[in-house]
């Protein structure tokens, strides 16, 4: 083998390589990014950050306002998107509870509530 087909060779596997790790970085991965998400609009307006005037953690999930098990729609003003904590272990663990609209909550603190919370306005409820 001369030494410029060696380099041949080289380029031709390194690029084939290269492709592989794109193609396959891409077929694992696009699922994943919110471009293919259902709900990447909602994540987009709530700025991918946990919508509770406490947290703004980015892990983002979805939550029907008015569940959907309750008749909750898929308009945007039912949704907002808490973090995976806010969303489990707060919302539906009923440690707290998300008013509507989706698109600017009210969040009510505590199993017992404690303190409502509406963007930067705190009102102490025991
Ligand atoms: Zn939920
Ligand atoms: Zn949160």
């Amino acid at each position: 083998m001369t030494h410029s087909a060696d380099r041949a060779f080289v380029f031709t596997t390194l690029t084939s390589f290269i492709q592989f790790l794109c193609g396959s970085f891409w077929r694992t991965w696009v699922p994943t990014l919110g471009v293919s998400d259902k709900w990447e609009s909602i994540y987009r307006r709530d700025r991918y950050r946990c919508t509770s005037p406490v947290c703004h953690q980015r892990n983002v999930t979805l939550h029907h306002v008015e569940y959907r098990a309750s008749g909750g729609t898929d308009a945007p003003d039912n949704l907002t998107s808490p973090c995976a904590f806010c969303h489990l272990e707060g919302e539906h663990g009923g440690r707290l509870q998300i008013l509507p609209p989706g698109s600017n909550p009210t969040w009510v603190l505590g199993r017992r509530p404690i303190m409502r919370v509406h963007r930067r306005e705190r009102t102490l409820l025991a």
